[in-house]
């Protein structure tokens, strides 16, 4: 695995600075944005990145610098398990949206946090408008409840493989309050087993102040127990409820079965991380 930095930096629209950067990074240099930033890529153990670093922090130019995990094709065919993340969303949010109507709509009145969201659990289908569209992909995140939607290709593909700890639900038009014949919700019904001790747990230190929960979310890698990990379902959710501010939810995983699935089929639209799994 390595660590892929994106780093947006701004020469105060000094040209020959610029054009300094691009020379350490040895790229070619894009020409002045109007806003004055640039945007690139740069491997971590690349010794131009603590070169372009070292440069930016000389000058005084301001920099916003964001982290992926990049794994080989190797690593990733031999993980059993790994994180998905959306690569995009789709515009729709659920419906209704004031208040946050829909998790009255669509999520048990008596289950989890109405503010926070911390232990609901959906039990009826979500509504989104009618002009809600996967576009060409078979699968996109959703917004707001941190689920998926999927193609009826996706879906026929994903029950002929027999892929486990998942549901196909109907996503309902909102107006019409019929389901759309295309999209569904892939509803993620296995769970994990709690994550090793060694992952680096941070305390947000804000407490909801309607149910008490503490936000909390994991900083670097995920660790598990191999002894942990018999009988995971192809898909499943983490025993522990992560997110900031007030939108929290289990975060979703698939098996190395599943990544395969998506792999073989050509299903685009997530991206897979690996979590660190220790031998005991
Ligand atoms: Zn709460």
């Amino acid at each position: 695995m390595r660590i892929e930095k994106r780093i947006v930096f701004n020469t105060k629209y000094d040209e020959s600075a610029g054009k300094k950067a691009f020379e350490i990074m040895d790229k070619k240099y894009p020409g002045m944005k109007d806003t004055g930033s640039f945007i690139v890529k740069l491997f971590e153990d690349d010794p131009k990145y603590k070169l372009l670093i070292q440069y930016l922090e000389e000058n005084n130019f301001s920099k916003f610098i964001t982290d992926d995990e990049m794994f080989s094709k190797e690593e990733m065919l031999s993980a059993p398990i790994m994180q998905m993340k959306p690569d995009s969303y789709t515009e729709s949010r659920p419906m209704p949206k004031k208040d946050y109507g829909y998790l009255k709509e669509s999520y048990d009145q008596n289950s989890g946090c109405e503010i926070c969201t911390k232990g609901k659990i959906q039990n009826r289908p979500l509504q989104l408008i009618e002009r809600t569209s996967l576009g060409k992909k078979d699968i996109v995140g959703l917004r707001w409840t941190n689920g998926f939607l999927v193609s009826k290709r996706f879906k026929e593909l994903a029950e002929e493989a027999g892929l486990t700890g998942c549901e196909f639900w109907p996503i309902i038009k909102y107006k019409e309050k019929k389901p759309f014949e295309e999209i569904f919700q892939l509803k993620i019904t296995g769970v994990m087993p709690k994550m090793a001790n060694e992952t680096n747990i941070i305390h947000d230190f804000s407490v909801c102040n309607i149910c008490g929960h503490e936000k909390v979310y994991p900083k670097g890698r995920i660790y598990y127990n191999t002894s942990d990990l018999r009988d995971i379902p192809d898909f499943a959710l983490t025993h522990e409820w992560f997110g900031m501010y007030w939108d929290i939810w289990q975060w979703p995983f698939m098996s190395q079965k599943a990544y395969r699935f998506f792999k073989e089929n050509k299903i685009t639209g997530v991206r897979f991380y690996p979590p660190e799994i220790l031998d005991k």
